[in-house]
């Protein structure tokens, strides 16, 4: 007899997904968006939703961030160490950036262009009691200085990415300069860097039920009835993720490298699953990293940087969120913008990605940001935050999948795609 096949993690994080969504809305159908059951003084919100579903889920996230200091700052050492010259790491930075740059200039540039077509906005005449109080987003100067650590120990208790990879960089580098001393030190780094890849696979493993409660806390509490009065913008937005991630990304890839975006679309199912349920590229950087290494084949010189530094300035689907929501909010409090002001928005928004983390929600900080620059009322975010939970996770699927991408160009151009790797449709999960 032969044994059951068994479901490949894909597609068990997939069917977590799923049920976890189909549990979340049944709760929500029968008890209500606010509703609440309460049986001999037991509230179900308070101690399945709140309580089992909430703690369960704020476990999972956290075990993934655990992951991601050590993971960066031993990936990247590793990385940086094993380069052939040193010299190499000025020719990946440069790629890396200008790449997310570009892509993150297309995003938000589609972005426009669709909403001026489609006009979401117009006619609306929304009022909203809500207000938004912007947090103080960094000026651009202070950005770069802030890439430099005082103080690296506390760059990774803050967990500060852009300062973990330029201390990161320097500790490989004296590494290859520092001749068996080095040597020892690498090899002991590359030791810790499989320990790291084990953890992963152990958090891993738990996804499908992780995933599971995220969703369904998540689809117990959502108002659908905002999303009803905010159709044209939700959709319009979703519409524009789904065409950066399924036409953008591919005709880029297949342009600058010949390779078969089929193959990338495939082996990212797994994060952006991943990407989808936590809605945060940091949470999710193990799995990215595990992706473009195992899967993708991107060697982990540039895995190791590129991945990283993607996470935290590459935001393609955040960037595309703002194109729209600044035309959106301009159209509703009848604001005309200028050419000028939209190209002070693609530029704004495209800096500000630099700038901040990919955790939940910092793209409305972003937009903060850019609806200053333009004399647009910040207060305009309260009319979008209430369909915003749902458009970050579709968002930052996307923003994984730009990530993976510009590895994939990268290393293709430096030679260090592993292209037997890359185009083996087997590879379908990263190795438990
Ligand atoms: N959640 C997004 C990310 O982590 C950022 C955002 O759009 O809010 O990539």
């Amino acid at each position: 007899m032969t044994e059951p096949q068994k479901l490949s993690l894909t597609v068990r994080i997939f069917i977590g997904m799923i049920a976890g969504a189909a549990a979340g809305l049944l709760l929500n159908a029968v008890f209500g968006e606010s509703g609440d059951l309460v049986i001999a003084g037991v509230s179900l919100n308070d101690n399945l939703v709140d309580g089992l579903f909430g703690a369960l889920g704020q476990i999972f996230i956290a075990s993934l961030k655990m992951l991601v200091v050590p993971l960066v700052f031993i990936s990247l050492v590793c990385g940086t160490s094993s380069l052939s010259e040193p010299s190499k790491l000025g020719s990946l930075g440069g790629k890396s950036i200008g790449l997310y740059i570009t892509t993150t200039a297309i995003a938000i540039s589609t972005a426009i262009i669709a909403a001026l077509i489609i006009a979401p906005g117009e006619g609306l005449n929304l009022t909203t009691e809500a207000t938004y109080s912007a947090k103080e987003a960094p000026a651009l100067s202070q950005v770069f200085v802030n890439m430099f650590p005082s103080n690296p120990i506390a760059s990774m208790a803050q967990g500060n990415m852009l300062q973990i990879i330029v201390f990161a960089v320097f500790f490989g580098v004296a590494l290859t300069l520092a001749g068996d001393s080095g040597e020892r030190i690498k090899a002991a780094f590359n030791d810790l860097n499989n320990v790291m890849m084990k953890i992963v696979s152990m958090v891993m493993a738990i996804a499908p039920y992780g995933v599971f409660v995220l969703m369904a806390k998540l689809f117990a509490s959502i108002g659908f009835d905002t999303i009803l009065g905010l159709a044209k913008y939700f959709f319009l937005v979703f519409f524009v993720l789904v065409f950066h991630g399924l036409v953008t990304y591919p005709v880029l890839l297949k342009t600058l490298t010949g390779l078969d975006p089929r193959m990338l679309l495939n082996k990212m199912k797994q994060t952006c699953l991943f990407a989808f349920s936590t809605s945060s590229s940091n949470a999710t950087l193990p799995v990215t990293m595990a992706t473009a290494r195992q899967k993708l084949g991107v060697q982990p010189s540039v895995a190791s940087f590129t991945i990283p530094l993607g996470a935290t300035i590459n935001m393609d689907g955040t960037a595309i969120m703002q194109g729209v929501a600044t035309v959106f909010i301009a159209q509703v409090y009848g604001v005309d913008l200028s050419v000028t002001d939209y190209l002070l928005v693609i530029l704004t928004a495209t800096l500000a990605s630099i700038g901040t983390a990919g955790v939940p929600g910092v793209g409305l900080i972003m937009l903060a940001m850019v609806l200053q620059q333009v004399n647009l009322p910040v207060e305009g975010i309260a009319l979008i935050i209430g369909v915003d939970r749902l458009l970050d996770m579709t968002r930052t699927a996307v923003n994984v999948t730009g990530d993976c991408m510009v590895a994939c160009i990268v290393a293709k151009s430096e030679g260090e795609l592993d292209e037997s790797v890359f185009n083996d449709p087997d590879i379908e999960d990263v190795k438990i």
